[in-house]
């Protein structure tokens, strides 16, 4: 590991300014000190926001649960306004993770962890000699994982310069939820739908200034400057009749091959809305908004439910030997609905 220096952010103000200038912000650090150790980051500067009060706290407020960055994903986990207002929310996050990792990990720097893609996470030290190619970790060397079997891999959005997957549980949560990130820059207060946050390979691409590899390291709408203050969640009748499925190999402490979040108002047998949203498919938790306005005022049935879910999965661009996962996530996602519904 490189030296850095290392200091606290005495405001917010102070923390955007640090960012600005192009000090890597810590909260948790359980995801920076990876970073760090494996050569996927080497700040010079390195300031810790976890003493700004302004950035804690978990509260109702006008119909809405306001949650704060620092918030870590065992409190949310364990706090009552969330278990009872956005379940979804609580379960992603006891999901994630161990119990000492979710004890620090925030939910700020969580939306903000990056892929696990075994080629990008390998320890290189000297990304110059680093002998294999990721564009993630140098910009033009290729991609190994496109051949490599990582079974991941994106469904949706990727392009030949990177088939990655954004792994966070609590993002596809928020993004279910309809929940706004508020953000924090040098221009003043912004909000992001966290169902628009992170971005896909193609729309990376699109918003890169010059190539498709080009485009490898954004990954997100917050721009170096800028700072997530707190979430925004909508404690509606959705929200409070949610639920979260993770399939992963083993039950605990691992991430998940993929996942769904299901938010739904259903009376009499139907479904008045739902969001649902899946992860680990995408550089991005995906809102299936298509078999969402396909499934309002239909009868809360599997055989309904599935074919909408179905139909919506028809764009996925499984990789070679990984048709199997478009499977998965068709049954993980109609399970999400079900149980939110209290049928399965
Ligand atoms: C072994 C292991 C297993 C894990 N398993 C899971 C899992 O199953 N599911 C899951 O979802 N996650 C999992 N995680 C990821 C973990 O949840 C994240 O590492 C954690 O939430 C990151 O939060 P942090 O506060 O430690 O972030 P940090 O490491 O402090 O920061 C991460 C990044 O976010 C930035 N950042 C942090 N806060 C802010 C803010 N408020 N505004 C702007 N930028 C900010 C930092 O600058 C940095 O770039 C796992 C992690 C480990 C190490
Ligand atoms: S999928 Fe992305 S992160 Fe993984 S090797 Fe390819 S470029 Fe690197």
């Amino acid at each position: 590991m490189r030296n850095f220096t290392y200091g606290h952010a005495a405001s917010i103000g102070d923390a955007v300014s640090a960012a600005a200038g192009g000090a890597a912000l810590a909260a948790g650090t359980t995801e920076l000190l990876n970073w760090m150790r494996l050569g996927i980051a080497h700040p010079e500067r390195v300031v810790d926001v976890s003493r700004l009060p302004e950035l804690d706290g978990i509260r109702a407020e006008g119909g809405r649960l306001v949650i704060g960055a620092l918030a870590t994903l065992g409190a949310v986990g364990a706090h009552a306004l969330v278990r009872e207002r956005a379940p979804v929310l609580a379960e992603a996050c006891l999901r994630a993770a161990s119990p000492q990792l979710r004890n620090r990990a925030t939910l700020g720097g969580n939306v903000l962890q990056r892929t696990r893609c075994p080629y990008f996470r390998a320890e290189a030290p000297v990304p110059e000699r680093m002998p294999w190619a990721c564009n993630k970790r140098v910009a033009g060397s290729g991609c190994s994982a496109l051949e490599g079997g990582w079974d991941r891999a994106a469904l949706f959005g990727w392009t030949d310069a990177c088939v990655a997957t954004q792994p966070s549980d609590p993002a596809v949560a928020l993004s279910a939820l309809g929940a706004e990130a508020e953000i924090q820059g040098p221009r003043g207060v912004r909000r992001i739908a966290m169902n628009a946050f992170h971005l896909t390979q193609e729309e990376a691409a699109r918003t890169a200034p010059t190539s498709n590899t080009a485009a490898f390291g954004v990954e997100t709408q917050l721009r170096s400057d800028e700072i997530i203050l707190r979430y925004h969640v909508p404690a509606d009748a959705a929200s409070r009749r949610s639920a979260y499925l993770k399939v992963r190999e083993r039950e605990s402490y691992e991430y998940a091959m993929v996942s769904a979040a299901a938010c739904l108002d259903a009376t009499d047998g139907r479904i008045r809305q739902l969001r649902l949203a899946l992860g680990s498919v995408a550089q991005k938790p995906m809102r299936l908004t298509e078999a969402e306005a396909r499934l309002r005022d239909a009868p809360l049935s599997e055989a309904t439910i599935r074919a909408a879910i179905v139909a919506a999965l028809g764009a996925a661009r499984p990789l070679p030997g990984q048709a199997w996962k478009t499977k998965l996530v068709e049954n993980a996602a109609v399970r999400a609905v079900l149980t939110a519904g209290g049928i399965a």
